[in-house]
C-alpha cells in the first residue's frame, strides 16, 4: 500500500536495520526502542489488523520473534501486537513487537 510506512520499508524506500527477511516476513529494529534490541516482526502482506492477514502470511512471525529473543539473550521479554488506535496501534500495518527487558545480555541493537 503506497502510503504505508512499513510497506515503504519492505520496498526499501525507507531504510531500516534489518534483522531477518524472507519472501513473507521482515524483522527490523524499532526506530524508537523501548529497550535495547526492541524489534518489529511484520508480514510483507499489507493489512491493518491481525484479522486482515491470511494465515500463511503469519506462519513465520512467532518463530522469528522467538529466534530474535534467543539472539538478544533476553531472559524476560514482551511480545506485543496492537490492533486499532484505541489499542495503541500507531502504524496501520500489522506488526509484532519483541521487547527484551533491560537485563538482556549484549546482543542485537
Ligand atoms: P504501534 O504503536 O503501532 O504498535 O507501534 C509502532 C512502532 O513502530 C513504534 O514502536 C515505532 O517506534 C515504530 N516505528 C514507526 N515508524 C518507524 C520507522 O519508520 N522505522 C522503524 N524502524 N520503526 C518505526
Ligand atoms: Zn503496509
Amino acid at each position: 500500500m503506497a502510503s504505508c510506512i512499513f510497506c515503504k520499508i519492505i520496498k526499501g524506500d525507507i531504510p531500516c536495520f534489518k534483522l531477518f527477511e524472507s519472501d513473507k516476513t521482515l524483522a527490523f529494529l524499532d526506530i524508537n526502542p523501548l529497550s535495547r534490541g526492541h524489534a518489529l516482526v511484520i508480514p510483507k502482506f499489507h493489512g491493518e489488523k491481525l484479522t486482515d492477514i491470511p494465515d500463511e502470511h503469519l506462519a513465520e512471525i512467532l518463530p522469528i520473534a522467538k529466534r530474535l529473543v534467543v539472539a538478544t539473550g533476553a531472559e524476560e521479554y514482551n511480545i506485543l501486537q496492537n490492533n486499532g488506535r484505541g489499542a495503541h496501534q500507531e502504524v496501520g500495518h500489522v506488526h509484532f513487537h519483541m521487547i527484551p527487558k533491560p537485563n538482556a545480555k549484549e546482543g542485537l541493537g
